[in-house]
């Protein structure tokens, strides 16, 4: 383990665990600010913060055994970050683990998705950004091409996105929009309303949960690469965690940038949202 800090309470042997946390220190194809490879260092020492037990889950939770497998190899090309990270994903996903994954730049989603079996699995992001593009600033394999590439594998019938407020028209006129609400809307209608409205429409069971930090609002969230106002309440992504519940089967926060956010309340989030997710898995492996 790099830097010889553990995820807290991940202690679990690989073998072991029903849950594994990876780093993805990857920010090379960040578009405005980078500083997101030194995220999974800050988001595991802000996990000191909390209690392991989180009673509105319920006081008979059962300590889940976590593995903290530490950081995957940094490369400068995104091909060679893919690579990686199935690499070192794929085994925990093919073992019926529940992968976690701390970024790094959005585009560290790209080979988690891809690990799943094709059609077996849904890709919801919360994200201020649609990321639905073929290509940017001359890769495929940008930050700004997730949901895309998670069409290209799973089908437009498995892919949403909520919290959006910043979207191309590029990406609006084309037949194959990623089906998404807007975070206006999540404020007129409610949390609740747009969670399941985006989980009525996908056709796989499970669901794979990527929080890009700057679908929450910059007043909560303002250590990102690309901050964009009018985003979702801290409380309402805490919401859509649970309210995806039985159905998720593995989550990710990416794009906290350490280097903007001086006082670390964005690493103290991204924390605690991955303890939200494992609370939730939790309470799918009791029932
Ligand atoms: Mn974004
Ligand atoms: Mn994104």
């Amino acid at each position: 383990m790099p830097y010889g800090l553990n995820y807290a309470d991940a202690e679990a042997e690989f073998n072991e665990a029903d849950a594994v946390i990876f780093g993805i220190p990857y920010d090379h194809t960040a578009s405005f600010k980078a500083g997101a490879r030194e995220a999974p260092t800050a988001v595991r020492r802000a996990s000191y913060n909390f209690e392991e037990f989180h009673f509105e889950h319920g006081l008979d939770q059962e300590p889940l055994a976590v593995c903290d497998y530490g950081n995957c190899d940094d490369f400068i090309l995104p091909e060679d970050m893919v690579e990686e990270v199935k690499f070192a994903v794929g085994p925990c996903i093919n073992a019926g683990k529940f992968p976690i994954a701390i970024g790094g730049e959005h585009s560290g989603t790209i080979p988690i998705i891809q690990s799943f079996e094709p059609g077996s699995v849904a890709l919801m992001t919360i994200d201020a950004h649609l990321d639905s593009r073929d290509e940017y600033m001359g890769t495929p394999l940008s930050h700004a091409c997730v949901t895309r590439r998670a069409v290209d594998v799973h089908g437009i019938e498995n892919v949403c996105s909520v919290g959006c407020r910043a979207i191309g028209r590029e990406e609006l006129e084309r037949d194959d929009v990623v089906p998404f609400v807007s975070s206006f809307e999540v404020f007129d209608k409610g949390i609740e309303w747009a969670v399941k409205k985006m989980l009525d429409g996908l056709k796989a069971d499970k669901v794979y949960l990527s929080i890009d930090i700057d679908g929450i609002d910059p007043a909560y969230a303002p250590g990102t690469g690309t901050p964009e106002p009018f985003g979702l309440l801290p409380i309402d992504v805490k919401k859509a965690i649970s309210l995806v519940g039985d159905r998720l089967a593995g989550f990710d926060v990416m794009e906290i940038c350490p280097p903007a956010d001086p006082s670390g309340i964005t690493s103290i989030l991204g924390a605690r949202l991955i303890n939200e997710a494992l609370a939730v898995h939790a309470k799918n492996l009791r029932s």
